[in-house]
This record gives structure tokens, C-alpha cells and sequence, in this order.
């Protein structure tokens, strides 16, 4: 079966501009020839694209796909699994929806969000891609400790890091500081030591798998980039020292800023609880302000928007794309950090994130000139997993 998507404008990912009145053959499940109009087989199925902006498919590197973005994050907890499964089903419908066509989900609970991944893989409901971490690990009473999978001393982070592979995990996510939406801490506290990081990451790549620590504070974020780690999420706090450490070992930087500024503006009113807000109020600049240190410092930036947490919709993962703009990327360099770069961090170079022969065929369309204004991102008019229309609305 042969698909062709004929293409406005098509942004690669692996060019600097994008090519015009092109089109991309998509035969079986994979890209297989990008052709001028003129060159378009007479057999095929023609998705007429011609006046929209075609795209690799987005790749978020930083999601919940199993909380709801209601204004208390520890609420999925309490939740039944029963519960929790129905609703991530729906997130991961809502998610490809909005033209994200690959996730790394970092905190799951109970590991239902495994079984969403297989049963999306079986094709049994529609959703994107997914890596998973399984549960992240934390210290006894960090942050995230409702839903994590608390682990102390290098041993046990050892031992955790196994539970997680076993129970199907392709990452790690370790909680290397305080955080946000937990109550009773300070988002900077250092929480891991680098020797009890250095055990669980060891582990993980040992076992061919990537990491990821959720760090906020400047030395929660030095202990896991020394510690090896493959992503700092968050880096609310970066310091020059860290940040030429990053450069120099090419660590990626997962910024996360949407969640913040969405808590900020929802706030109280929008029944986020006091602590939250607070401490989010307390950090939003800081952020801001190592985000464009990161970017003027040319570190590897892959887009993660934190989907799930409070008022951060699954489904408005792009809207983090303004943010990475606001921040100092161009528009071309935040799409690339949600295709391209996410695939490298996600190890999935050689599958995703860029149109190119023998690719996958996760493709999106985009009603507008999203080169120009990023935040045209929210009128999403096609997507395409595996070869496999979802959405279609011109
Ligand atoms: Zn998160």
C-alpha cells in the first residue's frame, strides 16, 4: 500500500530550510522516497497537503502520560490502577492528537503505563510511540515518592534500576533533587549523592539503557551530570561550571519551562495547592534565565513539555515549542529539538525524527507556517504514526 503526502512545505529536520512542493512516498510503514510533484506515481493514495507545513512527527522527551493535569499532581496516587489506565488511555489519544507521535513517559505508576504502551503497540487504542522509565527512583521521601520506586545507597539503587528493566522500562529516571509538586520540601534540596547516582546509572547503561534525572537544584544537577547521566530535566538552576560540564560531555538538557509558567498562571485560584505554587513562583525566573544560558552556551536541548502536571494538557505538548522561542531558540531549532534531538536522546536516531528514506513514517501537518510563528503549532492538521493516518481535518 502506497500513501503519498503531498507537501507545501516540508521542514526535514536534517535541513536548515524547507524544501517546496515535495512529496513523501510512504510505503508499508516507512518513508520511502521524498519526489518533486512532477515525479508523484500514478498509484497511491494522495493525501493532498499543499497548502500546509509537513513535518517529522513531534517527540516529547518529558511526560506523565498516566496524570491528569488537575491541580494536585500527587491526586493520581490515590487514584485506583483501573482508573488511572482509562484516563492514560485517553491522554495518549489527546497526545497523538496534537501531533506528538513519539513520548518518553519519566514517572509512571504501578507500571500502567507499561501496559498502555503494549496495548497501543497491539493497536488496541491510539496513542504515540512510547519509552518508558517505569517508575523513577527517589530517595526515601523525595520528591515523587507516592508513585516512585524509593531507593537508597548505591546497592539499592542497583537493585532498583533492575526492578524497573525487568518490569519493562527503556530508561531510567532517577530524582536527583526536591521538587514542585511535592509537599514538605524545598524543589533545591539535594537528594541523591553522585556515588549513589553513579550506581544506578552505571547500572542502567550497562544494561544499554538511557538515563534521565529530574534535577533542579545546582548541585542535585552537578552530582548527576558528573554522575554520567544522559539527560538533566528541569535545570532550574544552572551554574557556568555545570553548564561547560554539560557541554563537554554533550548532556542533553530537557528543560521543561510550560509546567512552570502554567502552574504561575493558574495558581490558587486555579486550586493548585499554596507549597506548588510558592515554590514554582520562586523559580520561574531562574529557569527562564538558565534555559537561555543553556541555549547561548549551544548545549544539546531536546523538547519535553512535563505533560500531566497541573493545567499542562496532554494534547498542548507543542505549546512548550513557544516557550524554547521565548527562551532564545529559533523556531527551526525548537522544531529540531522535538524531532531530531529527542530521537538521539531517546536512541531512536536511526527509526525517527527526521523525513527520510527508510524512516518510520511519523509525519504531521501543520495549518500554517510554523518556520515563522511556532505557535502555530496548535493547528495540527494531520498526523501519521507507522504509515497509519490518525487525523485528518484541512
Ligand atoms: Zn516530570
Amino acid at each position: 500500500l502506497v500513501t503519498v503526502i503531498k507537501c507545501g512545505q516540508l521542514v526535514t529536520s536534517t535541513r536548515d530550510d524547507p524544501l517546496l512542493r515535495k512529496a513523501i512516498i510512504v510505503e508499508d510503514r516507512k518513508i520511502k522516497d521524498i519526489v518533486a510533484f512532477e515525479m508523484i506515481p500514478v498509484s497511491g493514495e494522495i493525501v493532498d497537503l499543499s497548502r500546509q507545513t509537513v513535518l517529522p512527527g513531534l517527540i516529547d522527551a518529558h511526560v506523565h502520560i498516566v496524570a491528569d493535569s488537575g491541580p494536585v499532581f500527587t491526586a493520581v496516587a490515590q487514584e485506583t490502577d483501573g482508573m488511572t489506565g482509562i484516563k492514560a488511555a485517553f491522554h495518549a489519544r489527546q497526545t497523538l492528537l496534537g501531533g506528538v507521535t513519539t513520548i518518553r513517559d519519566l514517572g509512571g505508576k504501578n507500571y500502567v503505563e507499561i501496559e498502555l504502551k503494549k496495548a497501543i503497540e497491539s493497536g488496541c487504542v491510539p496513542g504515540p510511540r512510547m519509552i518508558v522509565c517505569g517508575k523513577c527512583i527517589a530517595i526515601t521521601g523525595g520528591h515523587a515518592n507516592l508513585i516512585a520506586r524509593e531507593a537508597d545507597g548505591p546497592q539499592e539503587m542497583c537493585r532498583a534500576v533492575r526492578e524497573q528493566l525487568k518490569m519493562g522500562a527503556e530508561c531510567i529516571k532517577f530524582i536527583s533533587t526536591g521538587g514542585i509538586l511535592t509537599p514538605g520540601m524545598d524543589a533545591n534540596a539535594t537528594h541523591y549523592t553522585k556515588e549513589e547516582l553513579e550506581a544506578g546509572i552505571i547500572e542502567a547503561h550497562r544494561m544499554g539503557k538511557k538515563t534521565a534525572a529530574h534535577a533542579i537544584g545546582t548541585e542535585g544537577i552537578r552530582n548527576a551530570v558528573l554522575a554520567g547521566v544522559d539527560s538533566v530535566e528541569h535545570g532550574i538552576i544552572l551554574k557556568d561550571d555545570v553548564i561547560q560540564e554539560m557541554k563537554r560531555r554533550e548532556t542533553y538538557l530537557v528543560p521543561t519551562l510550560i509546567p512552570v509558567v502554567r502552574n504561575v498562571e493558574h495558581g490558587r485560584t486555579g486550586g493548585i495547592p499554596d507549597y506548588a505554587v510558592k515554590k514554582a513562583t520562586a523559580l520561574i525566573e531562574d529557569h527562564l534565565v538558565s534555559c537561555e544560558r543553556a541555549i547561548t552556551a549551544g548545549l544539546k536541548i531536546a523538547m519535553g513539555s512535563d505533560a500531566g502536571t497541573p493545567f499542562n494538557m496532554h494534547g498542548s505538548n507543542s505549546g512548550e515549542l513557544y516557550q524554547l522561542v521565548k527562551a532564545g531558540l529559533t523556531p527551526l531549532q525548537a522544531i529540531k529539538a522535538a524531532t531530531i534531538n529527542g530521537a538521539e536522546l531517546l536512541g531512536l536516531q536511526d527509526k525517527i525524527g527526521t523525513i527520510e528514506p527508510g524512516k518510520f513514517a511519523d509525519v504531521i501537518a501543520v495549518n500554517g507556517d510554523p518556520i515563522n510563528d511556532i505557535r502555530d503549532f496548535k493547528n495540527i492538521s494531520m498526523v501519521m504514526k507507522d504509515g497509519q493516518l490518525y487525523y485528518l481535518d484541512l
